[in-house]
């Protein structure tokens, strides 16, 4: 079962999952995913993961892919309450749901935003978790939750750390990207911008102590994304009672000049850019270490930052 899998990342994981052979079922209340996105070969529980007792002893659910979830920062720091109740009490929920019917498998949708502003880069999975917003603390209680689980009672849970997700898989009948109703993610913007759906990208500042002045970041394609949760599930179908904890990152850096940069060499437009003040929280650059990844899971990302692009671009055209 996959909540959240009428989402960007939940339905790429879907969609990936279904190409390897599993059955899936799709648990989603489309409060911001599509129904369209929801792979037509799964089964689909257009439900709250509050709700998901019936839908897991229904469908024989094995195990649990959890992708839904509030994931705003911005929307985190004005109404935090939304945090707490939907990704910590909805998680709770779910995982007590999961408790009811046996299902003790989980693979969650974890974020490099537990992290806050990390004192060194490469970032090791041990490094301090200091979320520097609500939506990173809520993400952070949930892997919490799963190390005590993983003791009390017998789960065997991996938290993947995602780092920044972009592009789409497009294939021949399926193709899933972003499509958020308020978009903030830097790919889609600059897009959006080269389309002419915005006049302009602010670039939120140009004076951080890098290279080039501006954010660095840690790209990762979804699609390569999605074939970690693969591997993650594989994972806790053979560790025991044991929570696992991995980073999803490519594990090199690119600054906001540089990703401007492949979206010009795309497209072959480059986007009207406007130099602005940067964003509150903003750390200057977050950078994977991806080492547990590569060696636990025997994971390796594969696509680089201009397929990201080019995928994204052409799922935006499509
Ligand atoms: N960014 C930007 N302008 C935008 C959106 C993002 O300059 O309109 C920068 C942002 O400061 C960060 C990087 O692009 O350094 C990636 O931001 P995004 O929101 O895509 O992901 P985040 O790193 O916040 O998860």
């Amino acid at each position: 079962m996959v909540t959240g899998g009428a989402g960007y990342i939940g339905s790429v994981v879907s969609a990936t999952l279904l190409a390897a052979g599993h059955e899936v079922t799709v648990l989603d209340d489309l409060s911001t995913g599509h129904r369209d996105a929801v792979p037509a070969a799964a089964h689909f529980a257009p439900t709250s993961i509050t709700r998901a007792e019936p839908v897991l002893r229904d469908n024989g659910i094995e195990a649990v892919v959890h992708c839904a979830a509030k994931s705003l920062v911005a929307e985190s720091v004005q109404s935090p309450q939304l945090y707490w109740d939907n990704n910590v009490g909805g998680s709770l929920a779910l995982l007590e749901a999961m408790r009811a019917a046996g299902v003790r498998r989980i693979v969650f949708s974890s974020t490099a935003a537990v992290y806050g502003q990390a004192a060194e880069v490469p970032i090791l999975e041990s490094a301090a978790a200091a979320p520097s917003n609500p939506y990173g603390a809520s993400k952070l209680a949930v892997d919490h939750m799963l190390t005590s689980y993983a003791v009390a009672y017998g789960f065997s849970a991996v938290s993947l750390r995602y780092f920044n997700v972009a592009g789409a898989l497009l294939s021949p009948d399926v193709q899933l990207g972003e499509r958020h109703a308020t978009e903030t993610h830097l790919i889609p913007i600059a897009l959006q911008v080269v389309a002419g759906e915005r006049p302009e990208l602010a670039i939120y500042w140009t004076a951080y102590p890098t290279p080039d002045g501006t954010c660095v970041r840690d790209y990762i394609h979804v699609r390569d994304l999605a074939e970690a949760h693969l591997r993650a599930l594989d994972w806790t179908g053979t560790a025991g009672a044991e929570h696992l904890v991995c980073n999803l990152g490519s594990g090199q850096g690119n600054s906001v000049r540089e990703v401007l940069d492949a979206v010009q060499a795309v497209t072959g437009t480059a986007p009207a850019v406007r130099e602005a003040p940067n964003r509150a929280g903003d750390p200057a650059v977050l950078i994977a270490s991806n080492t547990r990844a590569r060696a636990v899971l025997g994971w390796s990302p594969t696509r680089s930052l201009n397929e990201m692009v080019g995928d994204a671009w052409r799922f935006s055209r499509a």
